[in-house]
């Protein structure tokens, strides 16, 4: 197996069969050891775990515990090791928690000796890992995850990030959550304005004016909202194997991403923390949410040739192509009332043609010196500057204005916020223009005409995955803008080449 330039951490434990020696010296040859082995093999090293607390069990090993994590997010493409034994010490019961990491995320286990591959179950090596914890020991630990060993498998869920409306905290020495009150009040209005009937997309804009904001985005957003409304955590329980990583470079995937499995897989116990919606709306909803269509959710594999190309100009989120029983595939901003969709078969035939006509003008342009086309892409860049420094000038003058009592403070803030959005697109036209030049600068436009051309004629031969990654190999993106109430054609996309 290729182990080069895949992005590793490095785990060391002393084990028993060392005792004569001191923690620090054994960690140190370790340390040693596998820094020659991921020289050799070409592997990055991007973080070390010396584990210097001696326990077996996982709660006394707070850099295993921290290497866990940092797996099931995905952060690594190998952990190195100097043998198995070293990872999976412990109870069954944490040896299933500790593998079912390494499987879930795809992470490799890479000993001096051997390479684990988990995620694939064809893999030889994994029938070999299982016969490493005897097949019956195997069996076992499956056996008691889905009966529920309520405990360990609640303790490995708390040991990960809060959801929304929750913290982390401690009830002894035991990791659990507690509700966070300022985000709980807005959970439990999802879940009601839910059950009255309002639909995702309103629920976010609902909650959104309010002023909610999720974790890890600017707003709510149907998709949030859904995940929020889906999640049995409300209600005191803990979900096991509730997203799945999808390792880089499969499934036509060119980044790893993490995706959430159905609900038949999802296996979900009693937790230790505190519910935040009853169980009478938690069924409510459920029943809502069943009698409704819901669009297919991401699997990970790339269903749509678009896939990571289109942004909304408005405001800059990805498009996403959502299907309809009826009326077939539309191109839709998750952002509820943001641009206006569009039917997707469109969007796909506007973007080939956008590259035919490119690839026309590069064609003619081909006669012009290199040093011409330079010339148009530095006016755009200087027009851009320019206007930039007048935005800014606008802005700073804001200030004078409302200090002379020309705007109240509430027209004064309406100004302001117009200001910034319009320096900020500015800015990014900024940005655009002088990676257009500079890429310009190295790019030889004939190879690059070669390049559309080939993915024009070869599109139309290819499966799903295979157009995408041919629009990947000369788009870099594309932005989408649609009035509200135009005809179905009626859409604005700038094409950005690589
Ligand atoms: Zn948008």
């Amino acid at each position: 197996m290729d182990l080069s330039n895949m992005a590793a951490a490095v785990y060391l434990r002393k084990s028993r069969a060392e005792d004569g020696l001191s923690v620090e010296e054994v960690l140190s040859r370790h340390r040693e050891t596998l820094g020659r082995y991921a020289a050799e093999h070409g592997i990055r090293i991007v973080e070390t775990y010396p584990e210097v607390a001696s326990g077996e069990s996982l709660y006394a090993r707070p850099k295993m515990l921290k290497l866990l994590e940092d797996v099931e997010a995905g952060n690594y493409d190998c952990v190195l090791c100097m043998d198995m034994d070293r990872l999976s010490r412990g109870s069954m019961r944490e040896q299933g928690i500790v593998l079912e990491a390494f499987k879930a995320s795809g992470t490799l286990i890479v000993t001096p000796e051997k390479v684990y591959d988990l995620a694939d179950e064809a893999d030889e090596e994994y029938a070999e890992l299982k016969t490493f914890l005897s097949r019956r020991e195997y069996k076992i630990i499956n056996k008691r995850l889905r009966r529920g060993l309520q405990q360990s498998i609640a303790d490995g869920c708390y040991v990960a990030n809060a959801p929304y409306g929750y913290r982390r905290a401690r009830t002894g020495r035991k990791p659990t959550l507690e509700i966070y009150e300022p985000e709980a009040r807005f959970v439990r209005t999802m879940f009601e304005l839910y059950a009255a009937g309002y639909g995702c997309v309103s629920v976010a804009r609902q909650v959104n004016a309010l002023g909610a904001r999720p974790h890890r985005a600017r707003e709510f957003s149907r998709n949030s909202v859904k995940k929020i409304l889906d999640n049995p955590v409300y209600i005191g329980k803990v979900v096991w194997n509730q997203k799945s990583h999808i390792r880089k470079g499969t499934r036509g995937n060119g980044k790893h991403i993490t995706v959430y499995n159905p609900k038949e897989k999802w296996l979900v116990v009693d937790g230790l923390h505190p519910a935040i919606v009853s169980r009478e709306l938690w069924d409510k909803v459920q029943a809502v949410s069943e009698g409704r269509y819901c669009p297919s959710r991401n699997d990970g594999t790339v269903k749509s040739p678009l896939a990571g190309l289109i942004l909304c100009e408005n405001c800059g989120g990805h498009m996403q192509r959502l299907t309809f029983p009826k009326g077939g595939a539309y191109l839709i901003c998750m952002r509820p009332g943001c641009c206006a969709s569009a039917k997707y078969a469109f969007v796909e035939e506007r973007v080939l043609g956008t590259l035919a006509e490119m690839l026309r003008e590069m064609t003619m342009n081909l006669s012009g010196t290199k040093a011409e086309r330079n010339t148009a892409l530095e006016t755009a860049l200087k027009s851009v500057r320019a206007e930039l420094a007048a935005a800014e000038q606008a802005k700073a003058r804001l200030y004078d204005l409302v200090e002379a009592g020309a705007y109240s403070v509430t027209e004064f803030r309406e100004r302001m916020d117009r200001a910034k959005a319009r320096i900020a697109e500015l800015e990014r036209r900024e940005e655009e223009a002088r990676t257009a030049l500079e890429r310009a600068e190295r790019w030889d436009i004939a190879r690059q005409a070669a390049a559309i051309r080939t993915v024009l004629e070869e599109y139309p031969s290819r499966d799903v995955p295979g157009k995408n990654a041919l629009l990947k190999s000369v788009i870099s993106c594309v932005w989408y803008t649609k009035a509200k109430k135009t005809k179905p054609a009626d859409f604005h996309l700038r094409v950005l080449l690589k």
